[in-house]
């Protein structure tokens, strides 16, 4: 991801050059390089894997990657309670987690984040009973824009504001995760049509732990995935290599890379595209491990904007997406990702105090979004929609004043912890003020 003294992000659209890119192996260096941003009068941050598809990582000035600080510092096994470096990525962490008998309780589509990268955006999974990672941190360690460490645990005032922190407060060194014992899920993975799964969206949020559909846009051909507990004692029952590999890497990443090409140079044939690829995942069914069975391989470079939505307005939201389709203003080749969560306490959070759906558009990195993610906007605000953090959107301060009930206090975090804006860049002046 980084070269000398220039950095992209994972989808290529965010690039920059800053003055230095630094590793530090501790939260004395993390200390010391934010005292040298202060002298040098630049602005300061750390990414993780770039997996953002914002600017939200990007800085001209010091830029960090805390990828040596990836170790587990302690853990309880009986509270569930797990210490790590903030630059840690979830898949390093996983099969540690699993080696104590522990795991997160929820996770998203893939693993390269780091832990800090992942809840400092609101990174989410599906469950219309759980939450997203952020939800699980009780406690984190914070370097400040004067060089100060915090330790933010759940009785600071500050607890429930830090860990959806967008990296505006200062840079994450430890974090505390509160885990779960391991535990095995049965994947339940099968083609759907559109209208049958509206009809059935509290049942899906409801009823399964995790479930989630990708709806193929100009068709009415969605792939349901149901991820379900089992109960303990039960056998793993892994997909074959052959079967991982033909679904997994061939159709869903080789066969797919080229169908985008192809439907990037003649957009005509979209329509006939999706409903194909509507088809041509079968039916499967499968227990693995919980991070095995959440994560999947993505090699397939896409743009995405992603709205969280109250779970109540989803009907309607995918209604007027359909009339968008319909009028043709443009082809669509990349599936929409539909998945729930529960209401959380985290104050920036998409998830705060509200049972959401989460609608997530997409389109091929060789194709411009512009037109499509803006349309897809205009349907998600009127509707009470807040932007995922690390995916894409125009908004901006005015915007989540009134989306987020506590937006001006985690303002007035942000005053105390970096009253010199060291830690600010572009976005976060557009999306907080400056
Ligand atoms: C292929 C793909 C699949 C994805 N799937 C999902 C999904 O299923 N669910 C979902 O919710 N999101 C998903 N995302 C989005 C992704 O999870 C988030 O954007 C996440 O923030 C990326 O983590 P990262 O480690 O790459 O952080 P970066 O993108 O590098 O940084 C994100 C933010 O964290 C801050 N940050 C990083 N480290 C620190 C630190 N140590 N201290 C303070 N701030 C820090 C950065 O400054 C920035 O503000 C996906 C993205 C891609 C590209």
């Amino acid at each position: 991801m980084t070269t000398s003294t220039t950095w992209s992000n994972w989808a290529g659209n965010v690039r920059t050059s800053p003055v230095a890119l630094e590793h530090p192996a501790s939260t004395a260096d993390v200390q010391a390089l934010v005292a040298r941003a202060a002298r040098e009068k630049v602005t300061i941050k750390a990414h993780g894997a770039g997996h953002s598809f914002t600017s939200i990582a990007a800085t001209e000035g010091i830029s960090l990657s805390l990828s040596r600080m990836n170790r587990v510092l302690d853990h309880d096994t009986t509270t569930g309670l797990v210490r790590v470096q903030a630059g840690i990525s979830l898949h390093e962490l996983n099969p540690l987690l699993k080696a104590l008998g522990l795991a997160l309780p929820n996770l998203g589509d893939v693993d390269p984040q780091s832990v800090a990268g992942a809840i400092s955006t609101g990174t989410h999974g599906t469950g219309g009973r759980l939450h997203g990672i952020a939800a699980a941190v009780e406690a984190l360690q914070l370097v400040t824009g004067d060089g100060e460490v915090l330790e933010i645990g759940p009785d600071h005032a500050w607890a429930r504001a830090v860990p959806v922190g967008l990296g505006a407060l200062g840079i994450v060194t430890e974090v505390t995760l509160r885990c779960v014992p391991a535990f095995l899920l049965e994947a339940r993975e099968e083609p759907a049509e559109l209208p049958d799964l509206v009809g059935r969206l509290d049942e899906l949020a409801d009823d399964y732990d995790h479930a989630e559909f990708y709806w193929f846009p100009h068709t009415e051909k969605a792939l349901l995935k149901r991820n379900s507990r089992v109960p303990s004692g039960t056998e793993p029952r892994p997909l074959s290599r052959l079967r991982h590999w033909w679904d997994d890497e061939l159709l869903s990443n080789t066969v797919y890379e080229r169908v985008q090409r192809v439907a990037a140079r003649r957009p005509s044939v979209i329509p006939r595209i999706n409903s194909v690829s509507g088809s041509m995942l079968g039916a499967r069914t499968y227990v693995s491990d919980s991070y095995d069975v959440f994560v999947s391989p993505r090699r397939v470079r896409f743009r995405e904007s992603e709205f969280a939505v109250p779970r109540a307005a989803l009907p309607a939201v995918i209604a007027e997406l359909q009339a968008w389709f319909a009028a043709r203003h443009e082809l669509v080749s990349f599936p929409i990702e539909v998945r729930f969560t529960g209401a959380d306490d985290v104050w920036m959070s998409t998830g705060f105090e509200r049972d959401n759906a989460y609608v997530a558009v997409h389109q091929y990195h060789r194709t411009d979004p512009t037109a499509y993610f803006a349309a897809a906007q205009d349907v998600f605000t009127a509707h009470e929609g807040r932007p995922h953090w690390g995916k894409m959107h125009t908004l901006g301060s005015e915007y989540f004043r009134e989306r987020y009930p506590r937006f001006d206090d985690f303002l007035a975090i942000r005053e105390e912890t970096d009253p010199r804006r060291l830690f600010t860049n572009p976005y976060l002046d557009r999306v907080l003020g400056t």
